[in-house]
């Protein structure tokens, strides 16, 4: 079984789940073999534990880039302003990340997270999130708690009432830290594959595929579905040039997809909601 990248989403080693067994039985829908299928190729696991905040801020630098990208901007920022980072003066210190990000220099973070693109809104998006978690909880860790411990749908409702979280973000943040069972975040891979294979209609914006997959894949399953189905995404089923047009031998999920918007003949690959008619 692959490893999953430490460059990803959920954080790699350091926070990338656990490996989970999870029973071999027939999937009830042509969306669970699809994931069922995706955990035999690379991972099964089950999420959660991410401390929230620190997830919150991770997801929001990955909004519109690359994980590979994001990753050294999160790195950068934790060396900076991270809970255990060493004061100028040498000694070890205990800093509340939202404490510090309300507080730091929008120029300086900006800077600092600079590799992951769009630095200056991001460094606004993350410095506006810091303030109202302090405003709102007191703490990172006061906040981590609520995402923790509060309903799924109140959590959620909360996330999205802050300025620059989306759904996908939202959804993250409810899976990788709050660890909840039927949370299937939609990416730009997910968005994608979902209509491609006829999981969800071609023209399905991320929220109604969100509902699809969640209504479809049991809850267990959805988060390494959401992850999984990202590195299929980087792997086979890319944006401009699919696996299939190699040939059905090249795609692992040939026989399960209904190539929506894929021209075998002429090797072309259109976004699926192109595929209908107006
Ligand atoms: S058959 Fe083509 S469109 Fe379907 S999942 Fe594979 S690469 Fe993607």
């Amino acid at each position: 079984m692959a490893e999953e990248p430490a460059e990803n989403i959920s954080g790699g080693a350091g926070g990338g789940g656990r490996v989970e067994a999870f029973p071999d039985g027939e999937p009830k829908t042509r969306a669970e073999a699809a994931v069922d299928e995706l955990g035999d190729m690379y991972w099964e696991k089950a999420y959660g534990g991410q401390a929230a905040f620190e997830c919150l801020v991770r997801t929001i630098l990955s909004q519109n880039t690359s994980d590979k990208a994001s990753q050294p901007a999160f790195d950068e920022l934790i060396a900076r302003y991270g809970p255990e980072r060493d004061p100028e003066d040498g000694n070890p210190e205990r800093v509340d990340l939202a404490r510090a990000l309300a507080d730091a220099e929008r120029s300086e973070l900006a800077e600092t997270i600079s590799s992951a693109g769009l630095y200056n809104q991001k460094s606004k998006v993350i410095g506006e999130a810091a303030e109202w978690a302090l405003d709102s909880y007191g703490s990172a860790a006061s906040f981590d708690e609520y995402v923790t411990q509060g309903e799924p749908v109140d959590v959620r409702e909360t996330l999205l009432s802050i300025r620059g979280v989306g759904p996908k973000t939202a959804d993250c943040v409810l899976l990788f830290s709050g660890g909840q069972d039927g949370v299937f975040p939609v990416d730009t891979h997910v968005h994608r594959i979902a209509r491609r294979m006829g999981l969800a209609p071609p023209d399905a914006d991320h929220e109604e595929v969100r509902e699809h997959l969640e209504a479809t894949i049991p809850g267990e399953k959805c988060g390494f579905g959401h992850t999984s189905m990202i590195q299929f995404g980087r792997e086979y089923c890319t944006a401009r040039e699919p696996a299939c047009l190699e040939g059905p031998e090249a795609c692992p999920l040939y026989d399960q997809c209904d190539r929506v918007g894929i021209d075998e003949l002429d090797g072309e690959a259109v976004d699926p909601a192109d595929t209908v008619e107006p």
